[in-house]
């Protein structure tokens, strides 16, 4: 049997890793045995691909470059780690995936949402999100998140705030377009409440 693939995205602060944590917890208490990845990384050679994405002294990267290191960590990661684990009927939870390709360099960078799908697509082999949840919150609500919580910031996170608006609206323009993998959450609603709506969600995916 085939496991389950799902996927969490967002900008940063919105809440990602507060969520997986929380759902990862549940099904394995539930008995299920889950796997729990990030992008970028995950994998030995796409962690030393996160070390050159993130690194601040790479500023100025080609958007092109960008893109296809991201790529290329993502089809290590599938290969080596989210297939295998599908196929052993586990389940599977991605601290962002290709939507975050989309939102960042398809929109925001303006690389063309259409390039970037195909190029995601076959970077997977095909494989796409069973169901992905978009926790969206407003670019302020975020930054403010950080301020509280005076964590440093990495390359892409140090972007302007203008960029993260048309990434905010970029994620917004996918869910309409894939309503029924993409579900959107408000991620100002407290921790439990948003936790509550994804738990009720994947379950009625295993009980399927
Ligand atoms: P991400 O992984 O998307 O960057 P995090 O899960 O690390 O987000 O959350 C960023 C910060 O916001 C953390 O300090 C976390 O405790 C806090 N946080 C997460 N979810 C909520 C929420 N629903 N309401 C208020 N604060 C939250």
């Amino acid at each position: 049997m085939r496991g389950l693939f799902i996927t969490f995205e967002g900008l940063d602060g919105s809440g990602k890793t507060t969520q997986i944590g929380l759902l990862e917890k549940y099904l394995e208490g539930r008995g299920f045995e889950v796997i729990s990845t990030i992008e970028p990384g995950g994998t030995p050679v796409g962690n030393k691909i996160r070390d050159i994405l993130l690194d601040k002294n790479n500023t100025g990267m080609s958007y092109r470059a960008e893109t296809l290191l991201f790529e290329a960590s993502r089809a290590e990661l599938v290969s080596r780690v989210i297939s295998p684990a599908l196929s052993e009927g586990k389940i599977v939870i991605c601290d962002r995936f290709f939507d975050s390709t989309i939102a960042y360099q398809g929109i925001a960078r303006g690389l063309g949402s259409g390039w970037i799908t195909d190029l995601s697509l076959w970077a997977t082999g095909g494989l796409q999100p069973d169901i992905t949840f978009l926790l969206s919150l407003e670019v302020d609500k975020g930054e403010k998140r950080f301020k509280d919580n005076y964590k440093p910031k990495d390359r892409i996170e140090s972007e302007k705030e203008q960029f993260k608006e048309k990434i905010y609206r970029g994620y917004l323009s996918l869910a309409e377009k894939f309503p029924g993998r993409i579900t959107v959450i408000d991620g100002s609603r407290d921790i439990g409440t948003i936790s509550s709506i994804i738990k009720e969600k994947v379950d009625g995916l295993l009980s399927r």
